[in-house]
């Protein structure tokens, strides 16, 4: 069932005042990466409170403790909790947003304070901090909730809110949070399925829902053998360097164009069927757009297909640096006395990090055993997290695609995505329920970047979408 045409005429009639409000947010800096924001963070969960209150939600901000940030004891900022409708015969939904922002200052390179939202008459963009990185998509629920309470119209399925102010710095306490809410009796009992407006379309032209995540095992490779550091007009020929173990051990574990050599790793990829392959054929993005957003002609393959499988289906293996060794200027003629490499693979299911981990561990042991080598190796796990998968069919699903149909007039594009927002993971676990990414910005938002934006026909249609959604997901089948 699409929205009601006086919601949708409400937010057409409101888009200035809309867009007034993304102005007060982004004009609160909630760094949560810097203590010395951490009272904005604060501000803006008050800020968000009162603004959900006044559209009769109860709000809950949910203390989360304390934690050390740069050597400083800081209090978490709060999680925001919020339910409106408890109607039995309704679906619930769970809407995710996060409420604090990346660091910014003009000097980084903005053309304009990255605190006052500029509005660029002739591009239609909303520029500032946060605009797109989530302060518009989060607004965009708190506009349909305003538009109901307005118009005296009831929400067509019953709501839950989780907002969180610590996305940026790794989702600190809300996992736990999670875990502990989950169950009968507790906060999220009773959730059907799970929104999070958080990510971007592939390109600037074609809507998407993104349905998959990649995870990582992230492994520090470590050889050393000399007490110090050695001249090589000394030792140079008498003793095995570390460094030269390194480059070989390194050298095996992915070919050029990106071949994973560990046995093991590859045969635990589920296998391709012929209908998610006709998903990838379909999908508005090609070779050109991977190039363009690479900085580079270097793509790994002239097909389409298999560039964007590359990065959304399939597991990636990444070298990514050398810790210990002589990287200045010069001409050095030193041998390093112990030297890290750090390599980090891209998982997809069936693969976790548990399983992963002893093919690598082994096949590095092997390696190096066959050099003969007197030095030593360890090799140790920095930092692990599990591939996410979503089943496209879900009704959480059919729903937002019908909506993006009626708002956009364009079928979305059904997408994977090769990088990791772990809270996605974490509801998909502890609630057991279908968990959907319904992105409002584009592609050249520049979330992380200088100039953020949102452009404007994303922040109204995409409020507009959301809206929809929600009554598309209340008779979905
Ligand atoms: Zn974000």
């Amino acid at each position: 069932m699409p929205a009601p045409k006086a919601v949708i005429d409400y937010i057409n009639a409101n888009a200035d005042k809309f867009i007034d409000k993304l102005a007060k947010a982004v004009a609160i800096p909630s760094i949560s990466g810097d203590g010395k924001h951490r009272g904005d963070v604060v501000k803006m969960a008050h800020f968000l409170k009162g603004e959900l209150e006044a559209v009769g939600v109860s709000v809950e901000l949910r203390d989360l403790g304390k934690h050390v940030m740069d050597g400083e004891e800081l209090h978490l900022p709060p999680a925001i909790l919020g339910k409106l409708g408890n109607d039995p015969k309704k679906k619930t939904v769970l809407l995710y947003a996060h409420y604090d922002v990346q660091p910014a200052l003009k000097s980084d390179g903005w053309d304009t304070d990255p605190f006052k939202l500029v509005i660029d008459e002739k591009t239609g963009r909303l520029i500032g901090r946060g605009s797109s990185d989530d302060k518009g998509p989060l607004l965009g629920w708190i506009n349909n909730l305003q538009a109901h309470h307005a118009l005296g119209l009831e929400l067509p399925v019953n709501i839950k809110i989780c907002f969180e102010g610590m996305e940026e710095s790794g989702s600190e306490g809300l996992d736990d949070l999670i875990k502990a809410e989950a169950g009968p009796g507790k906060y999220f009992d009773g959730v059907d399925c799970v929104c999070i407006s958080d990510n971007y379309w592939l390109n600037t032209r074609t809507p998407c829902l993104t349905y998959g995540l990649r995870g990582l095992s992230y492994f520090k490779l470590k050889i050393s053998g000399p007490g110090r550091d050695l001249h090589s007009g000394v030792f140079g020929g008498t003793v095995h360097e570390p460094m030269t173990d390194l480059v070989y051990v390194m050298s095996k574990l992915v070919t050029p164009d990106g071949k994973i050599l560990i046995p093991g790793v590859n045969d635990l990829v589920a296998p391709l069927t012929d209908k998610e392959k006709a998903l990838y054929d379909r999908l508005d993005y090609g070779v050109e757009d991977v190039e363009s957003a690479a900085g580079g002609r270097i793509a790994i393959s002239s097909e389409k297909t298999t560039v964007l499988m590359g990065r959304m289906r399939y597991p990636s293996l990444s070298i990514h640096g050398v810790e210990g060794a002589f990287s200045a200027p010069g001409a050095k003629t030193v041998i390093p006395a112990s030297v890290s490499g750090k390599f980090s693979i891209r998982l997809v299911p069936n693969q976790t990090p548990d399983n992963i981990r002893a093919f690598v561990e082994k096949y590095v042991k092997d390696e190096f055993a066959k050099l003969g080598s007197k030095n030593t190796l360890e090799i140790e796990e920095l930092h692990g997290g599990k591939p996410w998968v979503a089943s496209p069919d879900h009704y959480n699903y059919k729903a937002a695609v019908k909506a993006t149909e009626i708002i956009y007039g364009k079928t979305p594009d059904m997408t994977r995505e090769g990088g990791s927002i772990p809270v996605t993971l974490t509801f998909a676990e502890a609630l057991d329920v279908n968990v959907l990414l319904l992105p409002m910005g584009r592609g050249d938002d520049g979330a992380h970047s200088t100039n953020e934006k949102l452009d404007r026909s994303n922040y109204i249609e995409g409020t507009k979408l959301l809206g929809t959604y929600l009554y598309e997901l209340s008779t979905v089948q």
